[in-house]
């Protein structure tokens, strides 16, 4: 704490991210990230940028990357928004979109960063207890609440909602922007972008970082109607009116052109997660139904705190949320199928 902080500083509790270590060989299965590289057009078009391209300063509209992504959508370039990674797309929703006299309204359990978006943004909340069995209660958000937020499959459960289910959502609260946040939805869910044309008060949030192997590169997007995208544009253009930089435009646009390579690494990531969630519940491990690209599993027997603690000793890194509600769970990322055999042999030495 210093003394020249601001009240803001001083009161939050920032987001802590999953640890990257450097310099180490680990078997990193903590933050989510893809364990295959992304399609090689990617690397292609990031080697074939120009110095000419580079000195002068990104289409501040990302004109050709949204045209990419709405076709994909079947939507219109209007109903598309970019931002450096969705983290940056949900904070200017937050401000943008989220803010209102009546509280936001959340799972409880849900992504970790919405809490510390209400503080730094001002934005009163309301946390919804999710069911007995992990999923996401969608009647008991509250009649009242101004807007909400959803992430499906949620995290750090994995657990999906259905389409019926958003649709619930949505026309319960008509009033409400209702936001999806969809950073897993290509490991088996079924995106609620194609309800966008019936529902003017959805806002689909995806990424990069996941399913297409790009979280260094920081690339996030959203969809909705234009009267929700022009709320969030105004956000962006008080910031820095230069949406992304050259070289993710580009790198993005090779990647949305490769289509089979990226539905090749989902269908391989979801089929090493079912046999890993498997081999687990053998073990012992309770572990949730995943959608997503992680298992989110706890054991009657061994403290996450120790097991996460021997995997370590292990060269292997997985997610513990220390002093947390959910501390007694590890969310375990789903790799490579050696790295998930490695995982499994030393859960195996672990376990009594
Ligand atoms: N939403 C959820 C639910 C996430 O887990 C993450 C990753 N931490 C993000 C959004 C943000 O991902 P990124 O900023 O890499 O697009």
């Amino acid at each position: 704490m210093s003394r020249f902080w601001s009240k803001l500083a001083a009161g939050l509790s920032p987001y802590v991210p999953g640890e990257q270590p450097r310099g180490e060989r680990l078997v990193k299965l903590n933050t989510n990230e893809n364990p295959y590289p992304p399609a090689p057009g990617v690397l292609a078009a990031i080697a074939e940028t120009s110095g000419s391209s580079l000195k002068r300063y990104p289409d501040p509209d990302s004109s050709e990357l949204r045209a990419a992504f709405a076709r994909r959508e079947g939507l219109d370039a209007g109903q598309v928004f970019l931002g450096n990674g969705s983290d940056e797309v949900l904070a200017h929703a937050f401000q943008g979109l989220l803010k209102h006299d009546r509280p936001l309204a959340f799972p409880d359990i849900s992504y970790s960063f919405y809490p510390v978006w209400s503080s730094l943004y001002d934005v009163p909340f309301t946390q919804v207890p999710l069911t007995s069995d992990f999923r996401v209660d969608v009647q008991a958000f509250p009649k009242d609440c101004g807007s909400i937020i959803v992430p499906n499959p949620n995290a750090p459960t994995g657990v999906l909602l259905g389409l019926d289910d958003i649709r619930q959502l949505l026309q319960a609260h008509a009033d409400a922007v209702v936001v999806i946040d969809e950073a897993y939805i290509d490991f088996g869910g079924e995106s609620a972008t194609r309800l966008i044309p019936e529902y003017d008060n959805l806002l689909v949030v995806q990424t990069a970082s996941k399913s297409r192997s790009l979280a260094g590169l920081r690339v996030g997007v959203a969809f909705g109607q234009e009267h929700l995208i022009e709320g969030l544009v105004r956000i962006k253009d008080s910031f820095n009116s230069y949406p992304m930089d050259v070289v993710s435009q580009q790198a993005m646009l090779a990647s949305l052109a490769d289509e089979q390579w990226f539905q090749d690494c989902c269908t391989r990531v979801i089929q090493t997660r079912e046999r890993t969630a498997a081999s687990m519940a053998t073990l012992g491990f309770e572990v949730l139904p995943s959608a997503a690209n992680f298992l989110f599993a706890s054991h009657p027997q061994v403290a996450a705190r120790d097991l996460f603690a021997r995997l370590r000793e292990r060269q292997i890194i997985v997610r513990y949320f220390d002093k947390t509600r959910i501390s007694e769970f590890l969310r375990i990322s789903i790799g490579t199928d050696e790295e998930m055999d490695a995982l499994l042999g030393a859960l195996e030495d672990i376990l009594p």
